[in-house]
């Protein structure tokens, strides 16, 4: 059996970590797919229960100083709060918060000795330009011997994941971003030690005072520090989540054998009565059995305005109620609750790859080894062009320079950081917005949309019609004619259906019992009464029953915007009843908005015609496809699809889950705790359609920020390279000192990292 699982990994440093990760796991027998994300050093894999197990992949990448968070099977037995450590967001967590403490400390003690170095590098520069007086000869001789004390701190020390890089390079033949900071150091410093161990006897054919001591100190100085401060904001990225689980209520207050009790979130089961008081959390999900209140669910749904509850309604895990009490019965626990969901979905999507992230990918998976080459391909040329021009002596030291340069600028970090880090907080933001991303490539797609089509019902609507008028054709009294439609209805999921059972409801008529009942698609339904076949639906299905039907009797009421019902049987019309359903407010300023955006708005209904091109006018829309039934409703995306259009499809996921999957991006439409993750690409809470505008913004801002990332990533490698490789020596004389060259590689990660974080603070 396959099974697909998402666990933290130990031990990555940068992206092309991700790419040695995913190759070697791909290689072992019954993995099916691994993929490695290094924005938030995730692991997602797919393997054969019976062939292999976690353990034995964590073992496998183990040598090559990486290692898997495995969930132990005490965390197994879990709650939604024992879930996420199951996931292992906390554990890794707590792991990561030890190691930034680690980081920081060897920050302090290598800042002060880079201090030095730079003051040293400093003076020597100025007194070459006779800016200051030449040092005297016994501060010369001090820090001659200072400095490579100092140096073997920083790279024995500080620089010890790097010299472990070099290690398992030569090792096993695989390399990442320490290998090329460690190569490059440790080459500076070997250069070193050993012109300073034999300089009287080199003195005759090297210039014995170019050391590089200061360089080793300084790179791996700024090296660490831009490690440091990557490490801290990217844990700020994935911040998102941990508010998530902050939500959740660690007890619950159930009643068990008539008393209230306080029990832990882990052992409240399905329909437990469970008691809020004022200001209480709601623990799990669960149906409101007694008393009223406002409940405030901005935390889930974004929405800031406290909402009504009372006897009947849905309250979910983890929003807070405001003044009033209630009891409510536990109905979704621990990892059934939407909260739970939520999390799991948006940890899923944090770690998915967008499609732009390919090209970055590849790149990085090769980049090391070319850099390798580059940089031995410049030195090289160094010795054999430079020494005609310069002599040995200034080639060599030049040719250093250019090697170590070229290791230490040309790592592939920011490049590896500039996708993922972007989706991690594009997906947490929409989340604290009730905006549900399945994964990064939805997102990715969203801001390239350029018609939407929604569903009118719900959509546009609020969903819940309510009858206004009952025509009576037959000898039946109209609670008769109301008592025999609302028990056809009762069988029926359609917001219509609601509006006549629970009129019948409100007026107190009864119900009787319906034998062969039957939903006609699109159309209506019918349905044996008493031994009577009766048929409820609009005007295509008395049309089928071929009973003659003037539209002058609805006419005028569906051009107001309401929706005709007509009972009948196989002879005649019995009656016709309106429902009407009312435009959701923010549904005209969202439609504006879209427009706004250059986007071209469909409406699609089963409704009758003159309704839909009622509401259509009531909210701006600039298409109405009414009268479709539900496979039409796949056809006109497939043909806007094929007009080269990117279609989005807003539906309430339930019988619009076709047109849902067939579009670019699906959007559900979610009410209550009913969250079709499955068949839609977002599923947007409370399903208030103005936030499809804020997911349309948020996945521009995503992918200018992943743009401007890429951008930046690209082109640090692209100037300096040659820069470091010494290209530009025989026209202007430069070449990078590797000093640069490590803070503009510690500063290309922050300001990638800190580029991305930008989009949480945005407005959408
Ligand atoms: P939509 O979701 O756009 O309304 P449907 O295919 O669900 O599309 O329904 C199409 C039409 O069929 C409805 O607009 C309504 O006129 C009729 N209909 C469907 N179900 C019912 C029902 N339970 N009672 C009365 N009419 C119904
Ligand atoms: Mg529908």
């Amino acid at each position: 059996m396959n099974q697909t699982k998402t666990l933290k990994i130990r031990g990555m440093h940068c992206a092309s970590c991700a790419s040695i990760i995913e190759k070697t796991l791909k290689k072992i027998g019954g993995v099916e797919s691994a993929q490695a994300n290094y924005g938030n050093e995730t692991l997602k894999v797919c393997f054969d229960e019976t062939k292999t197990n976690c353990d034995e992949l964590s073992q496998k990448i183990e040598p090559f100083g990486y290692s898997l968070i495995i969930p132990t099977a005490k965390d197994m037995n879990m709650s939604e709060s024992e879930h996420s450590a199951h996931l292992g967001i906390n554990q890794s967590k707590q792991e990561k918060l030890s190691e930034l403490k680690d980081m920081r400390n060897k920050i302090y003690s290598i800042i002060p000795l880079a201090i030095i170095s730079i003051f040293i590098m400093a003076w020597d520069i100025s007194a070459q330009l006779k800016v200051l007086p030449e040092m005297t000869v016994f501060w010369k001789e001090f820090f001659h011997h200072l400095l490579p004390v100092m140096a073997t701190y920083a790279l024995f020390v500080v620089g010890k994941p790097y010299l472990l890089g070099v290690y398992r390079f030569l090792r096993y033949g695989k390399a990442n971003m320490d290998t090329l900071i460690g190569i490059g150091t440790s080459v500076a410093f070997l250069y070193s030690f050993i012109v300073g161990a034999f300089e009287e006897s080199l003195k005759q054919f090297i210039n014995v005072e170019n050391v590089y001591f200061d360089v080793v100190i300084v790179v791996i100085a700024f090296i660490a520090l831009g490690k440091y401060l990557e490490a801290r904001s990217k844990l700020k990225t994935g911040d998102a989540i941990e508010k998530l689980l902050d939500l959740q209520a660690k007890t619950a207050l159930v009643v068990r054998g008539g008393k209230e009790i306080e029990i832990p979130i882990g052992e409240v089961v399905h329909g437990d009565i469970i008691v809020i008081k004022p200001a209480g959390k709601i623990p799990v999900d669960g149906i409101i059995l007694d008393g009223s209140s406002f409940v405030d669910e901005s935390m889930i749904s974004g929405e800031p305005i406290p909402v009504e509850k009372k006897s009947g309604d849905t309250v979910v895990a983890g929003t807070i109620n405001t003044s009033g009490s209630f009891t409510f019965k536990a109905t979704k626990v621990g990892s059934e609750t939407l909260l739970a969901n939520i999390v799991r979905m948006v940890e899923e999507a944090q770690g998915s790859k967008a499609p732009i992230q390919a090209l970055a990918d590849k790149i990085s998976g090769i980049f090391v080894p070319i850099v390798l080459v580059l940089a031995f391909v410049s030195l090289v040329s160094w010795l054999i062009i430079g020494t005609n021009y310069l002599g040995f002596s200034q080639a060599l030291s030049l040719g250093l320079v250019s090697f170590v340069g070229i290791l230490v600028i040309a790592c592939p970090c920011a490049l590896g950081l500039a996708t993922p880090t972007a989706i991690i907080v594009g997906v947490g933001k929409g989340a604290r917005e009730g905006i549900l991303i399945k994964d990064a490539g939805t997102l990715e797609k969203l801001h390239k949309v350029n018609v939407v089509v929604v569903d009118k019902t719900g959509t546009l609507t609020h969903g819940k019609p309510e009858l206004v008028s009952v025509q009576n054709f037959s000898n039946k009294t109209d609670a008769e004619i109301i008592s025999i439609l609302a028990t056809l209805e009762n069988k029926s999921e359609h917001p219509i259906a609601h509006a006549v059972v629970s009129y019948a409801k409100e007026n107190k008529i009864n119900l009787s019992t319906v034998n062969n009942f039957e939903a006609v698609k699109g159309k209506g339904l019918k349905g044996n009464i008493d031994g009577i076949l009766y048929y409820a639906g609009n005007v295509k299905l008395v049309q089928e029953l071929n009973l003659s039907f003037d539209v002058k009797l609805i006419e005028k009421e569906t051009l107001k915007g309401k929706t005709p019902v007509i009972l009948a049987t196989s002879e005649k019309i019995l009656a016709i009843v309106m429902v009407a359903d009312a435009v959701k407010p923010e549904a005209i300023s969202a439609i504006a908005d879209l427009h706004k955006l250059g986007i071209k708005v469909v409406m699609l209904t089963g409704d009758d015609k003159n309704t839909a091109k009622h509401i259509a006018e009531k909210v701006g829309i600039d298409e109405v496809v009414a009268e479709v039934m539900p496979e039409d409703k796949l056809n006109k995306i497939k043909e806007l699809q094929s007009q080269g259009k990117i279609v989005a499809m807003a539906g309430d996921g339930v019988n619009d889950a076709p047109a849902l999957a067939q579009a670019d991006v699906g959007i559900a439409m979610a009410t209550g705790t009913d969250v079709a993750i499955e068949s839609a690409g977002i599923t947007l809470l409370h399903g208030d359609i103005s936030k499809l505008v804020k997911a349309i913004n948020l996945s521009k801002m995503t992918m200018r920020g992943i743009k401007q990332n890429l951008f930046w990533a690209f082109i640090y490698n692209i100037v300096g390279i040659p820069l470091a490789g010494g290209l530009f020596f025989p026209f202007f004389g430069w070449v990078l000192n590797p000093v640069f060259a490590g803070l503009a590689m510690a500063f290309s990660s922050v300001s990638v990292v800190g580029n991305s974080l930008r989009i949480k603070v945005k407005k959408l």
